[in-house]
């Protein structure tokens, strides 16, 4: 196990403290761009509170609005176009993870002269990978991504039918300000979604990584297990603040890089192939994911069946006769299936309206993004563009 690890955001954690966003602002600029999305926080007094705070704390502030789900290039030129106009030397981001994201690339793209869809990884020979980035403090309000405190950003772009992902040091924001109670306006479905994308994340790299890995596999398990038990509480009351707490710290662990150092993880697949699908019909991040996690996890346990065979074990607490009993390790998939379900995820495409005319174009779309030397998709194991395919002909 070998590993270097270092996350430089601040973490403030806890119910009210938004209220000190102005304070922690004031460190860090003095003409702040706040981002935001299509409204929710206008409608539940969040936007008030933070633009008032920032205000009361002697910045200038400027509002991008209008940030769409899985965001756009051409939101990210329009707030870096804006930043540039108001001469803006902070970036403030309101919302969820389509918030975040787009704030971190016009934080990026503000000191870049290029078009910032050359940072984002696209199949160009060489994608720009940006050393400098304006102060950002992120401000979640719904627990799904992580990207409050990582360095990785996942922009679309309508015009080309592509979605791919930014990651670069210094796009970690200086500080990520997590205060539940700006979550319990989130709507059930989305909740559920994102309890789904933040498993997701440790699914990836518990089942992508290689070696032994103990104290990350139980870090791993703890961050789904809590997830499992604090998410359907949150769906089911979402004024549970303790419930929101739980997981929304459970998404910002699951990939602020804590659970996955040291694991060797190869590579992120499952997202990979998502975000091809999403390019193609906008559908919801988790939505997808939730589709193609299971079908993926029943090709993935042909190979690595010992670690799905733990992940039935101490997930599901289910009774192996061996590290090798592939009964086990597929009834163990089947009950994650059958939590998402449960939680009210759609485990179909059908469910989407995705049919099967696209399913090779899919595949292909998603290695010409990203491939290792031999061509093959990252991941335990790399996939091939067929295997690509019998996972999405599985997920119809
Ligand atoms: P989102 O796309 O940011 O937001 C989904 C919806 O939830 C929006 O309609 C939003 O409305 C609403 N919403 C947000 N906060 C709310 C609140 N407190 N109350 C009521 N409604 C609220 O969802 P997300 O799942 O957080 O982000 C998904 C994006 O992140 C995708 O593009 C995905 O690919 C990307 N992603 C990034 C990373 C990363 O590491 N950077 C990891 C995984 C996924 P408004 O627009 O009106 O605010
Ligand atoms: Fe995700």
């Amino acid at each position: 196990m070998q590993f270097d690890y270092h996350n430089p955001t601040q973490l403030v954690f806890g119910a009210g403290s938004l209220a000190r966003l102005g304070e922690l602002a004031r460190r860090y600029g003095t003409r702040a761009l706040l981002v935001t999305g299509g409204g929710s926080v206008k409608r539940s007094g969040t936007f008030e509170r933070a633009f008032q705070g920032l205000v009361d704390a002697g910045l200038s502030v400027f509002e991008c609005e209008g940030i769409e789900p899985n965001p756009r290039i051409s939101s990210v030129r329009r707030g870096a176009a804006m930043a540039r106009e108001h001469g803006c030397d902070l970036i403030v981001a309101l919302g969820g993870g389509s918030v975040m994201d787009a704030a971190k690339a016009i934080a990026a793209a503000v000191p870049y002269d290029g078009d910032p869809w050359d940072m984002i990884v696209h199949g160009q020979p060489e994608p720009h990978v940006p050393t400098e980035a304006l102060p950002l403090i992120t401000v979640p309000t719904l627990a799904a991504t992580g990207s409050e405190m990582n360095c990785a950003a996942v922009i679309s772009n309508a015009e080309t039918q592509e979605k791919s992902f930014v990651q670069a040091p210094c796009l970690y924001p200086r500080v990520a300000l997590l205060d539940p109670e700006l979550t319990l306006s989130v709507p059930r479905d989305q909740t559920a979604y994102g309890v789904c994308d933040l498993i997701t994340h440790v699914t990836e790299s518990y089942f992508n990584g290689i070696g032994d890995t103990p104290i990350q596999d139980r870090f791993a398990e703890g961050v789904i297990l809590t997830a499992m038990e604090y998410g359907p509480k949150a769906i089911a009351d979402g004024a549970d603040l303790n419930a929101r707490a739980q997981v929304q710290w459970a998404a910002t662990l699951a990939l602020n890089g804590w659970v996955n150092s040291g694991t060797g993880v190869r590579g992120y697949p499952v997202h990979m192939i998502e975000h091809t699908v999403s390019a193609y019909h906008d559908i919801t991040h988790a939505a997808g994911l939730a589709v193609i996690n299971p079908v993926w996890m029943r090709f993935a346990a042909q190979t690595n069946t010992a670690k799905f065979v733990q992940f039935a074990e101490r997930i599901f607490g289910l009774q192996a006769s061996g590290p090798y009993d592939m009964a086990c390790a597929l009834a163990g998939i089947d009950r994650f299936e059958a939590f998402l379900k449960s939680i009210g995820c759609p485990t179909r495409f059908s469910e989407l309206g995705i049919d099967g005319s696209l399913i090779e174009t899919y595949a292909k779309e998603t290695l010409r993004i990203i491939h290792d030397d031999q061509g093959l998709l990252p991941g335990r194991p790399a996939m091939r563009e067929a295997d690509i395919v019998d996972i999405l002909r599985a997920a119809l």
